[in-house]
């Protein structure tokens, strides 16, 4: 049996069975012990996280006071770290050409029923232009793994494509790339390409779920998947994204395997995961309902997500429009941090009129533009943000970890952030979201602590009335 080791290079080791099972044992019997909940929660209150044994006490925990606690705690420590900023972004489906045979996806390599597509590079540049006409600065690429058809020079090339468009006041400025586990030489190919986060969904923990999941394909592999993120790190990636779609297997198996991957690569490299995404399955085509068993319902999605939150305070966490916008709405103030906006997951979506589903990866729950998905984020309060100036300062990896916890990024996210909404607001916005913005930015401005820094960015924000754009 393997033993428990969070340094190790091996996935059966750092994500080791024995230790999930015993967490989780751990977890159920301490449920109802409320002096230890208090305990984990006080230590949660310094805000320096928790670890995979005590933040699964928490999930297990069934008593509603103590919930509400958390999610307090949660809303507290989002409000600490991330202010009310909400970082905007949009998927773009290079490709979904897949020789895998992963059971809950469409893309697998026997579904006959979907159109398969790869888009060219006058492909890519249309449907970047009419993201950036939509508004957008950030893009996560997604692709199947195929290595004939989308080989890793053809990822290269869509970025290298990607970032070389300059479309009226449009730029796409960070790029995060979600493709399946590569080796070293090809990650280190990828951080040359100038990526920003790249994102990898474990997808299930459990590693004989996993292989059953994965029947045929190079993602069969359990532990080249998992080990993963140690080779993009070698490979000079510094801001890594972990992830599991939530409803392939028990939710509190997987809770524990992720906080063990995230503390894992604390261990190792001196950096945890940049962000954590928290995907839940969707029904889609060509795939049997019995994979659906799992799922959860959305109040234990919402208590996971706020115990992500508290857990690991300085990871950003994503959610997607796979979730409606009830359920996006609960979960933004529990510390979700990244939303993506106006998504089409179909293979040149974005350049149809109508929605296609032809190659649709999944259904999205949230329909709405992105300007109506700004307009919503400003009417609660929420900065939507477009900033992307850290990963192109360099200020990623540690030196991301460095600024979120030395707690200056009221003083630096907070004018990025407003500065971007404005360029936003006077470039793409409607009339109504523009009159919002504007009152919003007017009052947030009050709330840059420095006074040095509220004048700088007061100057920029006169600037981009004139014209000027893509302030650092
Ligand atoms: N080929 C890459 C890989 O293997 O990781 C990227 C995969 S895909 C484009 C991105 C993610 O979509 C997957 O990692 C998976 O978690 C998610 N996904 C697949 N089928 C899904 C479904 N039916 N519902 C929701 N998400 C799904």
């Amino acid at each position: 049996m393997a033993e428990y080791n969070v340094k190790s290079l091996k996935a059966e080791e750092f994500i080791n069975d024995g230790e999930i099972l015993d967490t989780l044992d751990y977890a159920e019997k301490n449920k109802d012990n409320l002096e230890l909940i208090d305990k984990i929660l006080e230590k949660a209150k310094e805000r320096k996280g928790l670890n995979h044994r005590e933040a699964s006490v928490l999930l297990a925990c069934e008593n509603e006071e103590k919930i509400k606690e958390m999610y307090a705690l949660a809303k507290q420590i989002k409000k600490d770290f991330y202010g009310n900023r909400i970082v905007m972004f949009a998927p773009l489906y290079l490709s979904n050409y897949c020789v895998n045979g992963c059971v809950y996806c469409p893309y697998h390599m026997k579904n006959k029923h979907i159109g398969r597509k790869k888009l060219t590079q006058e492909e890519v540049k249309k449907e970047v232009i009419a993201l950036q006409d939509m508004g957008h600065k950030r893009l996560a690429i997604e692709a199947g793994e195929d290595p004939k058809n989308n080989p890793i020079e053809y990822i290269l090339e869509c970025i290298n494509t990607i970032y070389s468009i300059k479309h009226k006041n449009g730029a796409i400025r960070r790029v995060n790339v979600n493709i399946a586990a590569t080796t070293v030489e090809n990650y280190r190919k990828l951080k040359d390409a100038g990526i920003g986060t790249y994102i990898l969904f474990q997808e299930t923990y459990h590693k004989k779920s996993y292989e059953q999941l994965h029947p045929t394909g190079p993602k069969h592999n359990y532990d080249y998947h998992t080990e993963a993120m140690d080779r993009a790190m070698e490979g000079g990636i510094d801001d890594v994204g972990l992830g599991v779609l939530f409803g392939l297997e028990m939710y509190k198996y997987e809770f524990a395997g992720l906080l063990m991957h995230a503390e894992h690569l604390e261990a190792v490299h001196g950096v945890g995961p940049h962000t954590i995404s928290v995907p839940r399955i969707k029904r889609a085509d060509d795939i049997d309902p019995n994979v659906f068993d799992n799922g959860i319902d959305d109040d234990t999605f919402a208590k996971i997500c706020a115990l992500i939150r508290i857990a690991v305070p300085y990871t950003g966490m994503i959610i997607s429009t796979r979730e409606s916008q009830k359920v996006r709405e609960k979960v933004i103030g529990l510390g979700v941090s990244q939303i993506s906006g106006a998504s089409r997951t179909s293979v040149g979506g974005y350049t149809e009129e109508i929605r296609p589903h032809d190659t649709e990866q999944f259904d999205v729950s949230d329909n709405r533009t992105l300007d109506e998905v700004v307009l919503w984020l400003m009417k609660m309060g929420y900065i939507p943000s477009f900033c992307t100036a850290c990963y192109r300062e360099g200020r990623t990896g540690d030196r991301f970890m460095a600024l979120c916890k030395s707690k200056q990024i009221q003083n630096c996210c907070h004018p990025n952030a407003l500065m971007t909404l404005k360029e936003y607001l006077m470039d793409y916005a409607s009339e109504e979201t523009r009159k919002v913005g504007e009152e919003l930015i007017k009052s947030e401005l009050e709330n840059i602590p420095k006074e040095k820094v509220k004048k700088i960015c007061k100057d920029h924000l006169e600037k981009i009335e004139q014209g000027i754009r893509d302030f650092r």
